[in-house]
């Protein structure tokens, strides 16, 4: 059985107290707040990280792209893949990207925002939301179990 993680990046793994920069000079992202991600998935097992944020629009050679790959690699996570959005329809390209990977039996969202994402239970159901990883909590009050497990993972971490 697979699950993913779509991870969201501005306001998971940073938070706007963030001091460190990309080297464009965004907001950058913070080691310990990587780590907690890893930390949670590596007790999860098996999960894909695929990611939702507006950092996928950026094109693979940039900078600051290849900055969240290092920073991301540095705790030893990958991205397995990215959504695609329409008008900034995030949990509709969540779904898009279910439909296209079936093996996906399980899944954990981790956003800052809310976007479309309480139009579909399954989704709602799924997000955690969160003010930098470790403030992270459940946007329903029917979470599913492998969000309940996610954020018991988070906490642990
Ligand atoms: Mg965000």
């Amino acid at each position: 059985m697979k699950s993913a993680i779509f991870l969201d990046v501005d306001g998971v793994l940073n938070t706007r107290t963030t001091v460190e920069r990309t080297p464009d000079g965004y907001h950058g992202i913070d080691d310990a707040r990587v780590e907690i991600l890893a930390k949670a998935m590596e007790k999860y097992g098996n999960t894909e990280l695929v990611l939702t944020s507006d950092w996928k629009e950026m094109k693979p050679e940039a900078d600051d792209f290849r900055y969240l790959v290092s920073k991301l690699e540095k705790q030893g996570l990958r991205l397995t893949g990215k959504t695609t959005d329409h008008w900034n329809h995030r949990g509709e390209g969540i779904l898009n990207y279910l439909e296209e990977h079936p093996e996906i039996e399980e899944f954990v969202i981790l956003d800052d925002q809310k976007f479309d994402f309480r139009e579909y239970p399954k989704l709602w159901e799924r997000l955690l939301l969160t003010n930098g990883i470790e403030r992270a909590e459940f946007a329903s009050k029917t979470p599913a179990v492998e969000t309940i497990v996610f954020l018991e993972n988070i906490k642990e971490s």
